[in-house]
Order: structure tokens, then sequence, then C-alpha cells
């Protein structure tokens, strides 16, 4: 009922203040939380503009205050504030950094919290679980912030993580959002179209973002919008890429390594190799007539095939009769 949600975007709203609040003017935030933040050098202005908090490291950090205010148990547990076993009642954020994800119109609609913890007992991240107001697939972090700046660029750049949206704002990039962790949806392609056709993803340079790329060049591509990657050094992220560097020097490699999804797949399926082996070619060139058999658009798919043609040195007419065939096995 709309009488739940606006209790919930209620409830949401006073747990993200509670959070920041926590973050700059309690001593176990300030010590803990904000020194954390400072040290990954994010400063103040970009803490604030993401609203970055701290939950405590008690069962009730939350809760307490929460219920004092008159939030029911019940709401808090909707919101996915609170967790409730047989015997007992109590936060699910404790001890962690808070990132709230906001919806397009700018409500805290969920958080995503990281451990402080190295060791590796707790996991990295949790999130905010489905609720009245939250469904993950539907949104991108980051949306709020960016949306401006990705009509005004007419890009959008897509990272995997939340802490890659937030220092490439530092960095002077703020056409940029992120699926967190969930893989790419189309509902969240959906979203990003509605302000730009045009997404170049950013995934981090290891074997996992590698193959997320992939996934989601073919997914974007199917949505008929056009897709470049940019490849990161290995054991980079945007995030720990950007801060390695200047603003200038960043927005510049974005510029200058942003490859069009063909060159993007060929050369990673072929290493940066020319003289690849015929029998990997083909398997490499069947792989990228795949994509481009996704794209709806008729003339899109020959410009790209030409391409591919070019770029593998191999008969267009060959890769013109592939895509048919796969167009037909897959009408
Ligand atoms: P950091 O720089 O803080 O270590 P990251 O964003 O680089 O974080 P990755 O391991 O690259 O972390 O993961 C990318 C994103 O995937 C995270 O930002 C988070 O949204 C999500 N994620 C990572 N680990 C988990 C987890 N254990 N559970 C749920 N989501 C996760
Ligand atoms: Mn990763
Ligand atoms: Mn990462
Ligand atoms: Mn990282």
């Amino acid at each position: 009922a709309q009488n739940e949600r606006d209790s919930l975007f209620i409830a949401l709203k006073y747990a993200g203040e509670f959070f920041q609040d926590t973050l700059w003017n309690h001593s176990e935030g300030k010590s803990i939380g904000l020194s954390y933040f400072k040290e990954r050098g994010f400063s103040e202005a970009t803490i604030k503009k993401f609203d970055l908090g701290y939950s405590l490291d008690a069962w009730d950090g939350l809760m307490k205050p929460a219920l004092g205010k008159g939030y029911s148990e019940e709401i808090l547990e909707k919101a996915g504030l609170i967790l409730k076993s047989e015997n007992k009642t109590y936060d699910r954020f404790r001890g962690r950094v808070m990132f709230p994800i906001h919806n397009v119109g700018g409500k805290v609609i969920a958080f995503g919290a990281r451990t402080l913890r190295k060791d590796k007992k707790q996991p990295k991240y949790i999130n905010s679980p489905e609720t009245g107001v939250y469904h993950k697939s539907d949104i991108v972090y980051g949306i709020h912030q960016a949306r401006q700046a990705i009509r005004n660029e007419d890009l959008c750049y897509l990272v995997e993580g939340y802490t890659d949206v937030i220092s490439m704002h530092q960095s002077g990039v703020q056409n940029v959002v992120s699926s967190s962790g969930t893989s790419l949806t189309k509902e969240q392609i959906h979203l990003i179209g509605r302000y730009t056709k045009n997404i170049t993803v950013l995934y981090d340079g290891d074997a996992a973002g590698i193959k997320a790329s992939f996934r989601g060049i073919d997914l974007i591509l199917e949505h008929d919008l056009d897709v470049h990657a940019v490849v990161f050094p290995e054991g980079e992220d945007p995030d720990s890429f950007s801060r390695s560097m200047s603003s200038e020097a960043f927005q510049q490699f974005l510029k200058d390594n942003a490859q069009d999804f063909i060159t993007f797949k060929t050369n990673i399926l072929t290493e940066g190799g020319k003289n690849i082996d015929p029998v990997k070619k083909v398997a490499v060139i069947r792989d990228v007539v795949e994509s481009i058999s996704l794209i709806p658009d008729g003339i899109k798919r020959s410009v790209y095939l030409k391409s591919c043609a070019d770029l593998l040195e191999i008969d267009e007419q060959v890769l013109i009769s592939e895509l048919n065939k796969i167009l037909i096995k897959n009408r």
C-alpha cells in the first residue's frame, strides 16, 4: 500500500541520517568509520555528497533510538534495517561503513555496508534485502548523483562497485553508476537508457571482471544501446586506479582507452596477439559474431561485421553467412 511505502521511505531516511550522524559526531563513528574513508582518500565533500555513514558495532545501535523515535519494529524489519530471530531482534548492519542507495529521485531505498575487518569471516559487503521499495535488479547505485551528467555527456560509465563510483566523482567523472555486485539486468539498462544510449563498461582488471564485462556487453547490445569498454591493468579497479594518478590523467586514460566492443573482445580473446593459431581464431570470430547477432538494428550489425572482418582479417562474406546462420537459428 502507498501508506506502507511512505513509512518505509521515512524509516530509511531516518536510518540514513542516523548513520551519517554517527559517522561525523560519534566517537566510534569518527575514529573507525570516518578515518577509514579518509584513509581511502575520500574527501569530506565526497563523503557528504554520497551521504556515507557508519553503523555502530552493537546489536541495537540503530534500533534503540529508532524505537525511541516511534518507529515500529515491524516497519524497521520491513525496511530491512533489523532482523528477527526466535528469541531476539537486532540491527542488520553493525560496525560497517554505510553506503546509502538512492532511487532516481534521491530517496534512500537501501544500504550497502562494508566491513572494516581484515579477516575473511564476514562477507566484505552486505546489502539490504529486497523490500517494498528496493528491488535490486531495477536500480543502479549512483543514478541520482549521476543522471544530469549522463545526459550532458550522453554517456554512462558502468562500474562494479560503490567505491568505484565515488572515487570517479572525486576524479571529476560524474557520469558513472554501478550495478553493485549483481550481474547487470535489462531493467538497469532501461534505466540508464532513459538518459543516454551509450554505455562504457569499466570492470575490474581480473578474470571475474572480464567475465562480467562480456556478459554485460551482450546484454547492452541486445537492448540496442551502444557499448564500449576500458581494460584496467590487472589487479586495479576504477577506484584504485583513479586514486593512483591526477584527475586529468585519469580522465585522459578513459578517453584514450575506450574500445568499441569488437576491438575489446577480440583483444582479450586473442590476448592482444595478432598471430594466433587458426583454431583459436575460429573460436574468437564465432564469439564476436555471436555478440553482433544480438544487435536488433540491421544497419549496425553490418557496420560492426565489416569492422570485425577488417580487424580479424577475414572475408566479410564469410562473416555475413555465419551471422545469418546464427540469426536463423535464434529466430
Ligand atoms: P573495496 O574497494 O571496498 O574492496 P570493491 O567495490 O572493489 O570494494 P569488489 O570485490 O570489486 O569490491 O566487488 C564489487 C562490488 O560487488 C562491491 O562494491 C559490492 O557492491 C559487491 N560485493 C562485493 N563483495 C560482496 C559480497 N560479499 N556480498 C555482496 N556484494 C558484494
Ligand atoms: Mn573484483
Ligand atoms: Mn573492485
Ligand atoms: Mn576496490
